[in-house]
């Protein structure tokens, strides 16, 4: 135990002494060592371990380490372990057909990214070529990644210092308990909510727009599942004006609402679909565009301009197809549709009864955000150092949490299991009952 100990001791060290981290200021960072994992649990080198309530980046849906995922890179990299994207490779083509027959009919091909950003900067450049139009619409309250346009189109802080890109307009998504739109009902919300993005539209010129970008259920911003007619409704507005609708799935994607697209729960049907995240559970980076028939024969004689070293790199793509039919031959999502709807869901609902603190609780699937209040009737969220007592409470409690704002979104992978629901909803409970009147304040 002792080497171990000092394992964890040197990867903090080294860690502190020479990783740069995302999102941060360095100075103040105490980052968890972890060096294992399997299923929903991870641990240091000691042996400490976690429940893994966040799935990390809200990624990891078929859980840590499946041995048949883990096996099938092995046997990839014992074979081939990387090949220039120029080439046709049968574990690629396994891994694109697969993604499309999950994909409505008429998306029959796929363009492999290094990960999530990159898929939706290049859906946007792809539906500025196909419209030959500029601007891209996407809402307040996203989280699109880091590079140039998703950036911009990004509707959170990360926006701010980056404003780089060209043509990004934002606008007000449906978000009920915090209407924008002074909505008191679902139908309500998303009957005004789309009257704003129509006039939006109108109002920005419908012959200068080539797309609106929206994460089917924006997931980092609060996972606010749309509300019955919104996303048809979106659809409505881009066939007037001859828009194309590119869903972001890269977060709410591939089970984690308890459906292999979250689209698949509404009556609608995107021209461009961008994934990464849950299509491989992060096994290796990658991400990807699914390209409707119409915009991929705008490139069958024109060039596409755009292309990295590793798409559709024969680790990725192995990895994507053993996670895919690992989903598939063990009902992962049906899995993760019931437990949210048996299990996690009644968990969370119950915590709301006993904590006063919790304003809202919604989501589906393994994919839900409970909202801190100090003030149930104000709705205020909790202050910023309530949330850090928080997570630091959790992690200590051996829960690691995904924290956004003033919310603790709950999002352990897919296989969840009942005993490890009531084992995460103790601790939550745990927590957010120990915080005294004056944090909730
Ligand atoms: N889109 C959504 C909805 C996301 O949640 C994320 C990452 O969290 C991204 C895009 C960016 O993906 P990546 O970090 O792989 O570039």
């Amino acid at each position: 135990t002792a080497v171990r100990v000092d394992l964890d001791a040197r990867a903090y060290e080294l860690d502190r002494s020479h990783v740069f981290h995302s999102w941060s200021a360095q100075a103040a960072l105490h980052p968890v060592v972890l060096a294992g994992g399997r299923g929903c649990r991870v641990w240091d080198h000691a042996g400490r371990e976690y429940l893994d309530f966040a799935s990390q980046m809200v990624n990891v849906n078929i859980g840590h380490q499946h041995p048949v995922v883990t096996a099938a890179i092995a046997d990839q990299a014992a074979r081939l372990a990387t090949i220039g994207p120029a080439t046709a490779n049968l574990q690629r083509g396994e891994a694109a057909q697969r993604i499309t027959a999950l994909a409505p009919d008429g998306m029959d091909k796929v363009f492999f990214t290094n990960g999530g950003a990159d898929a939706n900067e290049n859906a946007i450049r792809m539906a500025r070529l196909h419209t030959g139009r500029d601007k891209v619409l996407s809402t307040y309250r996203s989280y699109h990644g880091n590079t140039g346009a998703a950036v911009v189109a990004t509707g959170d802080w990360r926006r701010m210092p980056n404003e780089y890109a060209r043509g990004h307009v934002h606008f007000f998504g449906p978000y009920l308990y915090r209407s924008e739109f002074w909505a008191s009902s679902p139908e309500e919300e998303s009957e005004r909510a789309l009257r704003h993005l129509e006039r939006v539209v109108q109002c920005e010129g419908p012959s200068t727009i080539a797309a609106i970008l929206l994460e089917t259920v924006p997931g980092t911003a609060g996972i606010l599942v749309p509300p019955p007619g919104y996303l048809a409704g979106v659809r409505a507005i881009a066939d007037r004006y001859g828009i194309v609708l590119i869903l972001d799935e890269v977060m709410c994607g591939f089970g984690r609402t308890g459906r292999w697209f979250a689209f698949d729960g509404y009556d609608v049907r995107p021209d461009l679909i961008t994934f990464a995240k849950g299509v491989n559970s992060g096994y290796v980076p990658v991400g990807g565009v699914v390209i409707s028939d119409a915009i991929a024969r705008t490139f069958d004689d024109t060039v596409f301009p755009g292309g990295l070293t590793y798409s559709g790199h024969p680790l990725a793509a192995a990895s994507i197809v053993a996670a895919l039919d690992v989903m598939a031959d063990e009902g992962i999502v049906a899995h993760a549709e019931r437990i949210g709807r048996t299990a996690l869901g009644p968990a969370l609902a119950e915590l709301a009864g006993d904590c006063p603190v919790i304003g809202e609780v919604r989501g589906e699937g393994v994919f839900w955000a409970v909202e801190l209040v100090a003030d149930r009737a104000t709705r205020e969220p909790v202050s910023a150092a309530t949330m850090a007592r928080v997570k630091s409470d959790l992690i200590a409690r051996g829960y690691l949490p995904f924290l956004a704002d003033n919310r603790i979104h709950v999002a352990p992978p897919c296989v969840v299991t009942e005993a490890e629901v009531a084992e995460g909803a103790a601790i939550l409970r745990d927590v957010l009952t120990a915080l005294s009147a004056e944090e909730i304040r």
